[in-house]
């Protein structure tokens, strides 16, 4: 079966995701945040419940990837 017929995709989910955990705190790699990186900061998080969405942030991808479009925003977004 293909994976597209597998998978559904539900929309509205809560969730909490960023780049941001410590690299001594986390057992796997983790790329940087090209905003962060740019700003020199740790504050940009990707995805944060109840709180925000990064205007960068593109969705993800199977398994864990982030699909960020920094520095272009992301055209097909919903709500500021
Ligand atoms: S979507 Fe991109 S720019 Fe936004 S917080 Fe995530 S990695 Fe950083």
């Amino acid at each position: 079966m293909p994976l597209d017929d597998m998978i559904r995709k539900l929309d509205g989910a809560n969730m909490d995701i960023d780049l941001t955990a410590p690299a001594d705190q986390i057992v796997w790699d983790q790329d940087t945040c090209p905003w962060n990186e740019a700003d020199g900061t740790g504050g940009h998080r990707c995805a944060v419940k109840d709180v925000s969405i990064c205007p960068y942030f593109c969705g993800v991808e199977f398994m864990d990837f982030v699909l960020c479009c920094y520095p272009n925003g992301n055209p097909l977004r919903r709500r500021t």
